[in-house]
C-alpha cells in the first residue's frame, strides 16, 4: 500500500493460522483471518472483517509477544506472555489472560492495560480511515473494515452478540481454554440449583430449563450474526450454571440442534461441547445416559462445581450439598473419565483461599494425595485475588506437588 504516511502498511487477505489448538509458548493465530500490518502493529480481523487480535511489533511494547484479543461480546482480553515461566504449570497455558473486569486472578498484572489498548485502537482507526481513501486493490475489504471497526460499531456488535445469544455469560467453564475460549454460548438453562452464598457469578433467576424452540432460536440468530466468523469456532458452551441438570435427554437434543453452528467450521478436530454440572445433577445420570453423551459428534467436557470436600466448609460457603454427595460425584466423574476417555471429560472445581475454614485445606491436601493421572483434573478457584495472591500461588504449588492428577488455577472468564 503506498501514499504518504502509509509506506509500510500492508494488507494480507485470507490468511490461515493453525487449524488445530496448540499449547504453544509463542503467539498462535487460529483459523481464518485477514491482516493489516503497520510499522507498529499487527491487526488481525475475523473473516467478517471485525478486529480480533492486536499485537505490537518489536519495539512497540515492552513484551512484543503479548497480544490483545477481542471476544465477540466486545470484551478485550490481554494475553500476557512475558516473564511468567510458571504460567503453563499454573494455568495449563503459556500465557496469562488479564481481563478488564474483576476476576479471581492471582498471577500476572493486576491491572488491565487499557491505555495500551486505547493507543493501539486509535492507530487502527487512523490506518483504516486513511487506507480506504488510497487503497484500490483491497477496497471492498477496507471499506468493510472501516464500517465495522469504529468505536461505536464495535460497541454495537458486542451488544448485538449478547442479544443473539440470549444474554451475558458471567463465567465460562475452565475447559474452554482448550479451544482458546472460541466458543458460541447457547443457553440451555437459567439459574442454578443451589444459589450458594459465596458465589459471585450466580444468577438471581430461579432454575429453568429453556424449551428447545428457544435454543433453536438462539442457534438461528447466532448463525445469522456471526456469518463467516463461524469458520473459527472451537465449540459450543451449552450455557447456564448447571446445564447437566436439564437432564441428559435435553442436553443431547440441544447439542444436536447446535450442530448447524459447526457446518462452516475450518478448525480441525472434534468440536468441544462445554457445560457446567452440579454434583447432584451428575449423580442422576445413568450409564445409558453417559453412553448417549459420548456418542454426540462433540468432545463433551463437563465442569463440576464440587467446591469443598468438607461439610463445615460447604455450610460456610452456603452450599446445600453434603460432603458425601461431593465424594460420590467425584468418584462417578473418575469412572466416567476411565470409561469414555477421548469422548467425555469431567473436571472438578474447588475453592481456594486463606479465609476458608482450616478443614477445607487439610481435606484438599488429603484428597490430592490419592489422585492418579487418569482421574478428573482439579481446578482451584481463588475466592479473592489481590489479598491472597501469595497464599493461593503457594498453595497451588504445594497441591500440584502432591497430586498425581492435573491441578490448575481456574480464572473466571466471562463472555
Ligand atoms: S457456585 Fe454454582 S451452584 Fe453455587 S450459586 Fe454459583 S453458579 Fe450456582
Amino acid at each position: 500500500m503506498g501514499g504518504k504516511g502509509q509506506e509500510e502498511v500492508r494488507v494480507h487477505l485470507n490468511r490461515v493460522g493453525s487449524l488445530g489448538y496448540l499449547k504453544a509458548s509463542w503467539p498462535v493465530r487460529y483459523g481464518a483471518f485477514h491482516e493489516i500490518t503497520t510499522p507498529n502493529y499487527q491487526f488481525q480481523f475475523s473473516p467478517e472483517g471485525v478486529i480480533r487480535f492486536i499485537q505490537g511489533r518489536p519495539g512497540t511494547w515492552h513484551h512484543h509477544a503479548d497480544w490483545f484479543k477481542r471476544a465477540p461480546s466486545g470484551e478485550w482480553i490481554y494475553y500476557s506472555s512475558g516473564g511468567y515461566n510458571g504460567a503453563a504449570s499454573a494455568l495449563g497455558e503459556h500465557y496469562i489472560p488479564i481481563f478488564p473486569y474483576a476476576s479471581n486472578g492471582v498471577l500476572g498484572e493486576t491491572v488491565f492495560p487499557q491505555k495500551k489498548l486505547d493507543v493501539a485502537l486509535k492507530s487502527l482507526f487512523d490506518v483504516v480511515e486513511n487506507a480506504v481513501s488510497i487503497e484500490r486493490e483491497n477496497g471492498t475489504f477496507l471499506r468493510r473494515v472501516a464500517r465495522k471497526n469504529t468505536f461505536g460499531s464495535l460497541k454495537r456488535l458486542g451488544e448485538l452478540f449478547h442479544e443473539k445469544v440470549g444474554g451475558f455469560q458471567s463465567v465460562l467453564p475452565p475447559d474452554c481454554r482448550h479451544v482458546d475460549y472460541d466458543v458460541v454460548p447457547i443457553p440451555l438453562v437459567e439459574g442454578c440449583l443451589y444459589h450458594c452464598r459465596f458465589c459471585s457469578v450466580k444468577s438471581a433467576k430461579p432454575f429453568r430449563v429453556r424449551p428447545l424452540d428457544e435454543v433453536e432460536q438462539n442457534v438461528f440468530w447466532v448463525k445469522e450474526f456471526l456469518g463467516k466468523d463461524l469458520k473459527n469456532i472451537g465449540g459450543v458452551f451449552l450455557g447456564g450454571h448447571d446445564a447437566l441438570a436439564a437432564g441428559p435427554e435435553r442436553v443431547v437434543q440441544a447439542a444436536k440442534r447446535c450442530g448447524s453452528l459447526l457446518e462452516a467450521r475450518c478448525m480441525k478436530g472434534v468440536p468441544g461441547l462445554f457445560l457446567f454440572s452440579s454434583p447432584d445433577a451428575l449423580l442422576k445420570l445413568s450409564w445409558d445416559a453417559w453412553q448417549a453423551l459420548s456418542e454426540l459428534p462433540f468432545f463433551v467436557q463437563i465442569n463440576m462445581g464440587a467446591e469443598s470436600l468438607d461439610s463445615k466448609t460447604l455450610a460456610w460457603l452456603g452450599r446445600p450439598t453434603s460432603a458425601e454427595t461431593v465424594f460420590a460425584a467425584i468418584s462417578r466423574a473418575d469412572e466416567v473419565m476411565r470409561r469414555y476417555a477421548g469422548d467425555l471429560s469431567i473436571s472438578i472445581n474447588m475453592v481456594l483461599g486463606r479465609s476458608l475454614p482450616p478443614r477445607h485445606r487439610s481435606s484438599l491436601h488429603r484428597f490430592v494425595e490419592g489422585r492418579s493421572p487418569l482421574n478428573a483434573p482439579l481446578y482451584l478457584s481463588p475466592l479473592k485475588d489481590r489479598a491472597e495472591r501469595k497464599f493461593c500461588r503457594d498453595e497451588l504449588v504445594a497441591l500440584k506437588r502432591k497430586s498425581g492428577a492435573p491441578v490448575y488455577l481456574y480464572l473466571l472468564q466471562q463472555l
